[in-house]
């Protein structure tokens, strides 16, 4: 993968970079503006090395080009970030916006429609690759949440374009995770947690073969206590789940990690607020119970492991988090991993907010915003974003 510091000289050159400012809205103005904040270090880069900066990106799910998804208040949001004027283009490609990328001055910055007005954009229509590389002396993919999908701005337009390189955040998230893949400090010590077997259990197979450890808890757990025997009550627990977990656990002789499932729980009647959290010794769920964080030994022996460790990876929190009664279980990982002497590396939606609401987000080594392919990579999947960077 090139990076941006291998590209030569940019003064003057017409660089078209993907970022990720897929943000939410809110009566019509940006209501969270982290992931432009996050674009802004290769944005200020290619600005001091006097590049025509051209940036493209989708917003939303448009179906009809609605405005409500244009990417106007964006702009505006970044002319305030960056303290400059930013224009934006009238559309995705064409005449227009062609002659207004020929209009920018060094270090100027053009935002172009929302990519996903064009229906060709997650089709990688060729043509629309090519309406885009006509923009662009230079393509710099900056957008690692979405470089696991190959669309026309993330994929086929950096086949186009004579140049092309990582942005700084995309060069970082790459790193920080195949660090976790290649080589690790040892031990290795996988967390995953969340809420669905399913969703994580490609995840979950790769760290058997590569981590010494893994320690599930959140209620991916059940479906492994319910193949071990275990009553799991009114948990989340779906029979297909604790079919992939039996047949993991199938598996356990052939694989170098050690699983490492609850050793106790919290368990309520309901999940809300106020509901009256119960811990248990052992791990079968009373009937009409519901196991919503893992116990206080757990907690402890998870935190132990994740002290010893050379390398932690943490997906997925470890109990309905969200609610105060089930938080102390997260709250105990988050903090062990905060403060680990190892490398950390955590990612996930869900685990990103939990880390936030601990004040902890800034104690991880590397925290991953790729959401989705962030995951695929751990899985061991080629990225076709990343590899159209090669
Ligand atoms: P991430 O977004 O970090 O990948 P997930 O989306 O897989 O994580 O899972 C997060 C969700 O799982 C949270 O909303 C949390 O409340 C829920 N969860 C975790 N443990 C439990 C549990 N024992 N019972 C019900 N929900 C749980
Ligand atoms: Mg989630």
């Amino acid at each position: 993968m090139k990076t941006l510091a291998e590209l030569g000289d940019l003064g003057g050159k017409r660089v078209l970079v993907r970022v990720d400012f897929n943000v939410p809205l809110e009566h019509g103005a940006v209501a969270d503006d982290t992931r432009i904040r996050a674009a802004l270090p290769t944005i200020e880069r290619l600005r001091d090395g006097g590049a025509r900066i051209v940036l493209v990106s989708h917003l939303g799910r448009p179906k009809n080009r609605e405005p409500e998804l244009s990417m106007r208040p964006v702009a505006d949001r970044m002319a305030e970030l960056l303290g400059t004027e930013v224009k934006l283009a009238p559309a995705v490609v064409g005449e227009d916006v062609r002659a207004a990328t020929d209009e920018l001055e060094r270090g100027e910055v053009l935002v172009l429609e929302n990519v996903r007005y064009e229906p060709g954009e997650t089709k990688n229509d060729p043509d629309l690759a090519r309406a885009l590389a006509q923009l662009a002396d230079v393509y710099v993919n900056d957008a690692f949440g979405t470089a696991h999908r190959a669309h026309a701005s993330t994929e086929g337009v950096a086949h186009l374009v004579p140049e092309h390189a990582a942005g700084l955040l995309l060069e970082r998230e790459v790193a920080g995770l195949t660090g976790v893949l290649d080589d690790p400090a040892r031990p290795l010590v996988a967390v995953l947690g969340g809420a669905k077997v399913s969703d994580k259990i490609d995840v979950i197979n790769r760290f058997a073969q590569l981590a010494d450890t893994i320690l599930i808890g959140g209620a991916m757990c059940f479906p492994f206590l319910a193949a071990r025997g275990h009553t799991v009550g009114a948990s989340k627990c779906a029979a297909d789940d604790i079919e992939l977990a039996a047949q993991t656990l199938a598996s356990a002789e052939q694989v170098r990690a050690r699983l490492e499932l609850p050793r106790d729980l919290i368990v309520a009647e309901r999940l809300a607020d106020d509901a009256k959290a119960q811990p248990i010794d052992g791990v079968d769920v009373p009937e009409g119970m519901i196991g919503l964080d893992i116990g206080p030994a757990t907690a402890r022996a998870f935190g132990e492991a994740i002290r010893a460790a050379g390398t932690v990876f943490w997906n997925g929190p470890m109990g309905a988090f969200e609610r105060a009664p089930f938080a102390a279980g997260t709250r105990a990982v988050a903090e062990a991993v905060a403060a680990a002497p190892g490398t950390t590396v955590a990612g996930g939606g869900d685990t990103i907010a939990a880390l936030r609401r601990f004040g902890l987000a800034d104690k991880v080594t590397h925290l991953s915003t790729g959401g989705g392919a962030a995951l695929e990579l751990i899985e061991g999947k080629k990225l076709p974003g990343v590899e159209a960077l090669a």
